[in-house]
């Protein structure tokens, strides 16, 4: 079933044509990566999704209903989350509270049921023991995590990603592509996830990659194909 389906999507920002006329669908459960260097859109794209751009041509489909203009909220409320790659939890909240308030806003429930949905992701990501600590206290690796918590409150359909793998370890990242694995695999959710570093460790997790380069996609397919096309290469090699 076709999640969500972007047809000639084009965002301007002044003369420039930041996301081009881009095109794609993504299925239910399926993890997209969307591949290319700083600059090529790639951000522009995911506000495109989540509504905090209106696209200046181009249409918008979510679960085959006409999303493009949209605001933001309700995107959310239709099962669309976002993960930000440098989190900006409520510092002075305990984790369990930052998640809470994520099912609340984002996901509707009530108080009672938010801090049940709580704690079931806090417990689904590794981060439960750390419910009663501040958020302002916790790791880089566990920020990450309380952000993907927040997102999943919302019982999203769909996590758009940044960065996921950007400023951990290896250990962390190796625990981080399993945690994306289940998503998929266990809740059925789908994700789009940018790439600008660590392509090989993220294309390990894609079912499909999309390499954008000046707004526009240029290769796409499974990871290994998509990452190895002759465009791709040369501009990785900046020739
Ligand atoms: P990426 O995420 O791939 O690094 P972006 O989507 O952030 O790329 O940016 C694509 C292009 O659009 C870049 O040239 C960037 O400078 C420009 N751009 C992004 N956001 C804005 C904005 N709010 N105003 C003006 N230009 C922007």
């Amino acid at each position: 079933m076709t999640l969500l389906k972007l047809e000639n999507v084009v965002k301007r920002f002044g003369g420039l044509r930041a996301v081009d006329g881009v095109s794609l669908s993504l299925e239910k459960g399926e993890f997209l990566a969307v591949v290319g260097p700083n600059g090529s859109g790639k951000t522009t794209l995911l506000n495109l999704i989540n509504g905090v751009y209106k696209p200046d041509g181009g249409r918008i489909y979510f679960e085959g209903r006409d999303i493009t203009n949209m605001p933001p909220y309700k995107r959310a409320r239709l099962g669309i989350a976002r993960a930000f790659q440098v989190p900006r939890p409520f510092p002075e909240l305990t984790v369990l509270d930052n998640v809470v308030v994520g099912a609340i806003f984002n996901g509707g429930y009530d108080k009672a049921k938010a801090r049940e949905v709580a704690e079931e992701v806090l417990k689904y990501v590794g981060l439960y023991e750390k419910r009663d600590v501040l958020a302002g206290r916790l790791t880089f690796n566990e920020l990450r995590l309380l952000e993907l918590a927040r997102a999943l409150a919302a019982n999203p359909k769909l996590l758009l990603l940044d960065e996921v793998m950007a400023g951990l370890n290896p250990g962390e990242i190796d625990a981080m592509t399993h945690l994306l694995k289940r998503l998929a695999e266990e809740r059925g959710i789908a994700a789009i996830s940018l790439v600008e570093h660590r392509m090989r460790a993220v294309a390990k997790l894609a079912h499909r990659v999309v390499v954008m380069h000046q707004g526009k996609i240029i290769a796409e397919g499974p990871p290994e194909k998509a990452l190895s096309d002759p465009k791709v290469v040369e501009i990785y090699l900046g020739r």
